[in-house]
């Protein structure tokens, strides 16, 4: 199947040939027409099987092609937002609206993104001036509506992009504060990864009639992506990871650490070798965040550290490599960060560093996409076999083993994810409480019951 068989206007078919793809992903195969047609839609899809023009196409085909798209050129009445993206995180925010600006670089139509972390002002100079389509974290959001520097009152559609992150991160109630400020007569578009109960409520109360789509869970697309596990020791993984990016002249590495306090000091220890790197975490100002992924992106830096929260959606072409320099406290972590590599069919290799304490993650992952990864000792890296497993350190500095002290059993309750800001009062965080990956969320009192919702934060918010 070609783009042309989807019935695209010549001004999007010609932002994609310029991109240079040539067969529509089967997530954008279905989803383009059903967006075309209108109605609501329900699609299943995670990053990197090509959603975003998935749903940016159609949009900006259906805005720019309606009654209501040929006013833009016949008065001179300020442009209102008529498509509103909500996103969890500002990365994806901001990848998200460059495919927008990338895709309608031939229409008239405008775009803006808003996202937190950033001066306020130059957006409310931005929505004053005219946006036709809006891409924006709740909680920034929310700020605008607050402050009534955002009016939107004239959206067509609405787009939830990575819902189920959405929802992980505490937003549901953020969502519903957006919601019920839009029109109620609109097209609405929902893209999860997951479909849980939260979800299926939200889209249950959301969407009127969905066409519901879902393509292949990449758990079962990661072939085209060579796996390997590197034994080793605890304290020769940063060596190694020096040796393996030396040998094989690796330019372009993306790094995973479990905790903030560990990408920093990799990226120390990088530098000393000689290879640049810089790390990108929730402690991490947005300015600093967006200049890392920038000259990753450009090829100008070589090595990007970052930890699980920090790298969702980060969307870069063709990435060949991804290092697992320590493995994911939960199995889906791993699928989500090989995902980074091997995109859209170009093929990438993930390896992973694992030590003595990290071998029953290393079951639970192998479990999880059915398959026994192959083991390959480097020369001079020999693990020791006598080594005893130790607890795995969750968070960066304070009481932060996983179990909030005593044993290292992994299965104890302890928050799903490491980072987020004040939760130092031990281990009784639920689920994802803290999973923010940034602690400027959390700006309550550090206190280790708090509920799940993050939105009770409203301050400074990592997705605002
Ligand atoms: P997404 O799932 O939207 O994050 O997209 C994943 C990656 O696939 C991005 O790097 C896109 O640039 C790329 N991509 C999107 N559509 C296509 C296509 N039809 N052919 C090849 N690559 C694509």
């Amino acid at each position: 199947m070609s783009f042309s068989s989807l019935g695209l206007s010549d001004a999007l078919m010609r932002a994609v040939s310029e991109t240079g793809y040539t067969t529509p992903t089967p997530i954008q195969q279905q989803a383009i027409p059903a967006v075309l047609n209108g109605g609501d839609l329900l699609a299943g899809a995670q990053t990197g099987t090509g959603k975003t023009a998935g749903f940016t196409l159609p949009l900006l085909q259906r805005l720019s092609t309606d009654a209501v798209g040929a006013k833009l050129t016949s008065n001179n009445s300020p442009r209102a937002i008529r498509a509103l993206i909500l996103t969890p995180t500002r990365e994806l925010a901001a990848q998200v609206e460059e495919s927008v600006r990338i895709y309608g670089k031939y229409t008239k139509l405008n775009s803006a993104v808003i996202f937190g972390g950033v001066g306020i002002n130059p957006q409310i100079k931005q929505l004053k001036h005219g946006v036709d389509i809006l891409v924006a974290t709740p909680g920034r959001l929310l700020d605008h509506m607050d402050q009534r520097t955002v009016d939107l009152s004239k959206v067509e559609i609405l787009v939830l992009d990575e819902a189920d992150r959405m929802l992980d991160m505490g937003f549901i109630r953020d969502i519903r504060k957006v919601l019920a400020g839009l029109p109620p007569k609109r097209q609405n578009l929902l893209f999860s990864a997951t479909f849980s109960d939260d979800i299926k409520a939200l889209a249950d109360g959301l969407l009127n009639k969905p066409a519901t789509i879902e393509v292949a869970r990449r758990n079962s697309t990661v072939e085209i992506i060579a796996q390997k596990i590197h034994p080793v020791d605890r304290d020769k993984k940063h060596p190694m990871l020096a040796h393996l990016i030396k040998t094989h002249q690796w330019s372009q590495v993306l790094v995973f650490t479990r905790t903030k306090h560990g990408a920093n000091k990799l990226v120390e220890q990088l530098e000393k070798d000689g290879i640049g790197a810089m790390a990108i975490h929730g402690n991490k100002s947005q300015s600093a965040r967006t200049k890392a992924l920038s000259e990753f992106k450009d090829n100008k830096l070589q090595v990007l550290v970052a930890t699980d929260i920090a790298a969702r959606g980060i969307d870069i072409d063709q990435l060949p490599h991804v290092v697992n320099y320590d493995l994911p406290n939960v199995p889906e972590d791993y699928v989500h960060r090989i995902g980074r590599t091997g995109r859209a069919g170009a093929t990438g290799e993930a390896v992973s560093l694992v030590c003595v304490d990290e071998h029953d993650m290393l079951k639970d992952i192998e479990k999880l996409i059915k398959q026994t990864l192959p083991r390959e000792v480097i020369p001079g890296f020999e693990p020791d076999p006598t080594a005893r497993a130790q607890p795995i350190q969750l968070r960066s500095g304070g009481p932060g083993h996983r179990n909030g002290g005593g044993g290292g059993n992994r299965n104890s309750g302890a928050p799903r994810k490491p980072g987020g800001g004040n939760g130092n009062g031990g281990g009784n965080k639920p689920r994802s409480a803290s999973g923010n990956g940034g602690g400027a969320r959390s700006g309550g009192g550090g206190g280790g019951n708090a509920p799940r919702a993050a939105a009770q934060h409203r301050s400074g918010g990592r997705g605002r």
